[in-house]
This record gives structure tokens, sequence and C-alpha cells, in this order.
């Protein structure tokens, strides 16, 4: 199929054009106009947007169009990137969109599939990150870090706290703050920055391909080691051995390490004792939900990111309704700029209480998992122990598969929560049963029946 757009600009154009068929001539004009095709390389295509909150929006709300229609188009799965266009760009900008323009479109051969591309959001900068009591220690030690990497008693630096409360945010803060400070530029290996479960995957890989002597070197070589999430370590010992000579490595030659994770250390479960140990050997520090006022900070900046000045009665409107996650207050404000923008009206406090009442109403009438296990084990006549328990009868695995997704599509849980509560399965149990759920909801209707009224049923019993 893909022979049929013998260039770009050709791919480019159809693109355009499918587009305006699936999306109304307001958001076409307003969303999509003003891209320019910067670059289609073999599964990346790069698209420059005249501003920065463009990509957000459209990472936020068209990302799956975007993608699914490069892909038909090429009939191959496209990856979407976005790019600030040049001229638009302040220097501090400029140069983390080259560094990350650069990185993406260059494949270093030594690392091969193995490593880690530096995948760092050139939002999540320190600047556009807001202090409060609830944070200003784990800023504070984070900018300390970027500043002098590995000069500082904080090493490691541990930050953790709950889920969309920034910790992601400013472990890649430290990244751009050190990249724009032009130490990094010279040579990208030197500063790495890794999920859990992606050095878990590389490094399984690395043992396939018998390649874990690289694998190590390529850790070992780094200025500054960063990695998100440490709890998905939990039960993979022979990452957590890998792991624990690569700290150890790092951490003799007064190389930084900073770890982020969901509670403190000591909680840490299925970790070993040593890499517990070690985590406190720096500084351990917390993020914890952000104060009324902070929240109001964080609405009101970006708000002024994407150019609106937001009213203080619709930020303490928001502010007051959500109240312990970071991300869900990100998506409210981005609902309200989005209907704004495609109605061409300004947003008010009625406006504001249409759209988002709904949302905040449900927020507050939460579903438990623990619900959904004995709305399922109800439904299929199975005890709630069985679903739980370890049996592989079909039925009953069947039941738990379902019971699995639904607590992934109708609770906040973590993938590693739910596997907890399933009988202290690992989330990449969870991950599979949701997958064998979904392709059985594409491949047989009454399957998918089944499900969309199981849904319905959770839902209309809260
Ligand atoms: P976590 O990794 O703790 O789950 P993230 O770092 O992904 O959370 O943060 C969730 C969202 O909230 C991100 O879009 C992030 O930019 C935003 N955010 C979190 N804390 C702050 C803050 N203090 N100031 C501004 N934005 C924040
Ligand atoms: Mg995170």
């Amino acid at each position: 199929m893909n022979s049929i757009y013998i260039d770009k600009y050709m791919f480019w154009n159809a693109f355009l054009k499918a587009l305006e068929e699936r999306v109304s001539v307001h958001s076409f004009n307003t969303w999509f106009k003003p891209l320019v095709l910067h670059d289609l390389s073999n599964d990346v295509l790069t698209v420059s947007v005249p501003q920065q909150y463009y990509s957000s929006w459209l990472e936020e709300h068209y990302l799956s169009l975007l993608n699914s229609t490069a892909t038909n188009l090429l009939g191959r799965n496209i990856l979407i990137r976005f790019v600030v266009s040049a001229q638009e760009n302040t220097p501090e900008e400029q140069q983390l969109t080259d560094h990350v323009t650069t990185h993406e479109s260059s494949s270093s051969p030594h690392h091969d599939s193995l490593l880690e591309e530096l995948n760092i959001n050139p939002r999540f900068t320190f600047n556009t990150f807001v202090v409060g009591h609830s944070n200003q220690f784990a800023y504070a030690a984070s900018k300390a870090v970027a500043d002098a990497p590995g000069l500082t008693a904080f090493n490691p630096l541990v930050i953790y706290g709950g889920v969309g409360l920034g910790k992601t945010h400013i472990l890649q803060a430290i990244a751009n703050s050190y990249i724009s400070s032009g130490k990094a530029s010279n040579d990208r290996g030197k500063i790495i920055f890794v999920s859990s479960e992606k050095f878990t995957m590389d490094f399984i890989l690395s043992i396939q391909k018998n390649q874990t002597a690289q694998y190590s070197q390529y850790y070992r070589a780094a200025n500054i080691l960063l990695v998100d999430d440490i709890q998905f370590f939990n039960n993979k010992e022979r990452t957590q051995e890998e792991f624990f000579h690569i700290f150890n490595d790092l951490h003799q030659k007064g190389k930084q390490i900073v770890l982020t994770m969901d509670c403190p250390p000591s909680h840490l479960k299925g970790l070993a004792d040593r890499l517990i140990n070690r985590f406190q050997w720096g500084l351990v520090t917390d993020i914890q939900p952000p104060d009324f006022e902070t929240r109001v900070a964080i609405l009101k900046k970006k708000a002024e990111n994407d150019g609106v000045e937001l009213d203080n009665a619709i930020a303490d409107f928001i502010a007051s309704n959500i109240t312990a996650n970071i991300r869900e207050l990100e998506g409210s404000l981005i609902r309200l700029l989005a209907y704004s923008s495609l109605h061409g009206t300004d947003i008010s406090l009625q406006m504001a209480s249409d759209i988002l009442g709904d949302t905040f109403r449900k927020t507050s009438r939460t579903i438990s998992i623990e619900s959904i296990q004995k709305l399922i084990s109800h439904h299929f006549s199975l005890s709630p122990d069985l679903i739980i328990g370890e049996s592989r009868r079909k039925e009953v695995a069947n039941a738990r598969h379902i019971a699995m997704y639904l607590c992934k599509q109708l609770t906040s849980s973590s993938l590693k929560t739910i596997g907890l509560n399933f009988g202290n399965r690992d989330h990449s149990t969870v991950i599979h049963s949701i997958h064998l759920v979904e392709k059985k909801m594409n491949s047989e209707p009454a399957f998918l029946k089944l499900i969309q009224d199981l849904t319905n049923q959770t839902k209309n019993a809260f």
C-alpha cells in the first residue's frame, strides 16, 4: 500500500485530507491546518507545530486519530512526534528540540535495539514545575543535583509519592536542565533516563542476545542515571541484581543517581534488602498531594503557558474539586480550553460547571477493585476467592481476565495495584489478561456485548 505514496509530500497531502474528513471544519482549521510535515522516516512521522501548546493538545486529544490515520495510509505502524517550529522557540527550547529531534532521527548502532533512547519530554522542566509546600524539598534537591551531579550529599536522590504528583516531571526536569546547560551535548550516553520497566525489558533482551556485557557497560558510562518508578522492579530478581551492580559501580565513581518510587524505600515490596538499604544512603524525600493554593497556582501556570488567563473563580472551582492528582487537574483544564477554543467562547464559571460537573460527581463515587470482583463473581456464579486464586480452569481464568480488564477501565488503580489485589500477581500478568480481553472483544461480537453490559452494570451500581 505504501508504494502509492511516492514521496512524503504526497503522503502528507493525503494525510491532511483524511483528517479533514474525520473532524469538524472548526477543529480542522484550528488544530490541523497549521501543521507542517517535518520528516517522515521509516516508522516515525515528525510534525512541526507552531507553538508548544499545539503538541500538548494534539497529544491529549488527537494522538490516536493521527496514529491510526498515518498507519492506515502507510500500511505500517507509525509513531507521531511533534517539534515546535524553529522560529518560535526560545534558545532553551530550541536546544531541547534540536536535541530531541537529532536523537530521535539518529539511531546509534552500538546501542541497537537494546538500549534506551532518551525519552525526555521538553515540557517537563524546572520552570514549568510549580513549587509549594508539598514538593519544595524534592524540587530543591533535584535542582541541586542537576547543577552539581554527584557532588552533593544527595546520592542517590530518592523521590517518592503517589500517582500524578510530579515524580516523572521532576526527574525529567533534571535531564532537561542538564542537557540545556550544554554539559550533555557532546556525549548523550552521559545522561540516561529510563523507566524501571524499560530497564527490565532491555535487560531481558540483552540476555536473549547474549549482550549483557554491552548492556551493563552502557549504564555504567552514565554521568547521571535517572530511573523512574523503581517499584516495578518487584520480584524481578536478576534485573535487581544487575541494577545493584550498576548502582554500586556508578556510586563508587561519584556519578549521580536519582530514583523515583511510589512509596518510601522501606515499604517497597519484592525488592532485595541490599537494594533498599542503598536507596537510603543519600537523600530520601517525598512529594505530597498539593495544597489548595498550589493546585490553583498549577492551573494558572498551565493556562498561562497556553496563552490563556484563567479567572480566579474558575481555578478555585477546579482546584476545590480535584484534590489528589495533578494529572487530573491538568486534564480538566485542557477540556475547558479545548471546549472554549472549538466553540470560540470564553471560559466562564457556568461553562466549567457544565463541562466538568459530571466528571467531578463521578470521581467522588469511586468504583473499587473489590466491588468489581464481587460483581464478576456474582455474574459468573464463582466465589471471589476462586477469581483471585490460582485456578486455571477456563471459566475461572476468563472471569478473572474480565475482572482485571474492568478494574483497569473503571478504576484509577495502577496495573501494579490491580495485580496485588488479584492474589499478588505481577503487573505484566495484568497486562496480558487485558490484552486477551481486548483481542476477544475485537473478534467476538457477543463477547464485546457482554463486556459492555458488565461495564454498564458496574457503573450503574455506583
Ligand atoms: P507521576 O510521575 O508522579 O505520576 P507526573 O510527573 O507524570 O506524575 O505528573 C503528572 C502531570 O502533572 C504532568 O503533566 C506534570 O507536568 C504535572 N505536574 C505534576 N506536578 C506538577 C507541578 N508541581 N507543577 C506543574 N505541573 C505538575
Ligand atoms: Mg511517573
